[in-house]
Formats: C-alpha cells, sequence, structure tokens
C-alpha cells in the first residue's frame, strides 16, 4: 500500500512566538492526528529551519522537568519566529514511540535507578521507537526543497535524509540543564549520541 497523507485543514494560531498556519493532516499509516505548524512562506524553499517534534504529554502540555521535550518545542517555535519562516511538524509518537502508559511505567523504573535507555529495553521496547516517514510525507506536501533540522539527534538527520529529505544543515537546540532533567540529558548524550553538552565552539 503506497504511503500517503492528506492535507485536510488549514488554520491560523497566532501564538506567543507569532502567527503560524496549522496544517492538520490524516494519512493512511496510523489513526493520529499528525500536524504542521508553517511560518511565512516555504513551498520551493532551500534550507527551511525545520523541527520534528514527537508528542510529549508531560513535557509538552504539564511542563515536566523530567525531560527537556517541553523547553525544546518552546525554543523551536522561537527560532523559526525568528527566521521567519520554517515548520513545527508535531508528530504524535508519545514517549519515543512507546506511549504514555509505557512511559510513565518507564518513570517509575527510572526511580528505582534505571536510565531512560533501560527502562524501555525493561518493558520490552526498544530505546526509540520513533519513526519519521509522516514527517517525511508531510515536507513533500509543503514542497520544502531542504530543511535546516532543529534537532541535537544525529539519527533523527540520518532517518529523515534516508526517506529522501535533503538536510542541509543542523540547527541545535539545547535546554537548560537541571537537577531533575540532568541524569536524562546525559544518558541521551552518552547511550543515544545526542549532541549535547558539546562545547560552544564546535556545533
Ligand atoms: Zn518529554
Amino acid at each position: 500500500m503506497k504511503q500517503q497523507l492528506d492535507n485536510l485543514v488549514q488554520t491560523p494560531i497566532p501564538t506567543k512566538h507569532g502567527d503560524f498556519i496549522l496544517h492538520y493532516y490524516s494519512n493512511n499509516i496510523d489513526d493520529k492526528e499528525h500536524i504542521a505548524l508553517v511560518k511565512g512562506d516555504v513551498a520551493g524553499k532551500n534550507n527551511v529551519p525545520v523541527r520534528i517534534h514527537s508528542e510529549c504529554f508531560t513535557g509538552d502540555v504539564l511542563g515536566s522537568r523530567r525531560c527537556d521535550c517541553g523547553e525544546q518545542l518552546d525554543l523551536a517555535m522561537q527560532i523559526i519566529n525568528v527566521a521567519g519562516f520554517g515548520i513545527l511538524i508535531y508528530l504524535r509518537q508519545e514517549g519515543r514511540g512507546i506511549g504514555l502508559l509505557n512511559k510513565l511505567r518507564a518513570y517509575n523504573l527510572q526511580d528505582q535507578g534505571m536510565d531512560t535507555v533501560d527502562a524501555n529495553i525493561e518493558l520490552g521496547h526498544l530505546a526509540d521507537e520513533r519513526e519519521y516517514s509522516i514527517a517525511g510525507l508531510i515536507l513533500e506536501n509543503l514542497q520544502v526543497t531542504s530543511v535546516e533540522l532543529i534537532t541535537n539527534n544525529p539519527k533523527k538527520i540520518a532517518a529523515l535524509e534516508k526517506l529522501g529529505v535533503t538536510v542541509a544543515k543542523r540547527i541545535p537546540v539545547e535546554a537548560v540543564a537541571h537537577n531533575d532533567n540532568i541524569d536524562y540529558l546525559k544518558t541521551k548524550a552518552k547511550k543515544m549520541a545526542h549532541l549535547l553538552f558539546q562545547p560552544k565552539n564546535k556545533k
């Protein structure tokens, strides 16, 4: 079956980071509501700042300090606003793809001393089950020629390039480290190759 999606609705959403157009997609891959927040004119453009953000209910909505998701979401919208154009793709793959229930169970395992990677594995999952084919289709739908990806995750860049997306550059998005997220950030850097805690001149 050919993977496809439909851009069903576009509607303006004013935010604290300026005005965006929200694009609502349906697709034949899963039954989730994936979204793109678009600023400015992106069709046919090169070097479009793009954040591909995977849903994190606790971080994005509740402002949980266990992870850096909420802060990254905010920073990404800020970066896009300053650039004057760009796209935030909001993918509904909670908890690095394992879902909210398992993410919350993993939190309890982490409180017993496991790190975020080992906790997922203990629950019978992979460390990261995220998948980006819908993001690739959304970028195709928005007719973006090449992107500057707002991420700390080199695997995300590789996954997108595999889908045929041209990633011209990486834009770092580093949340502030503090007591509640420092172990999580260190595990991301050490076990998942995220580019965090890099010397400033090496970005
Ligand atoms: Zn999170």
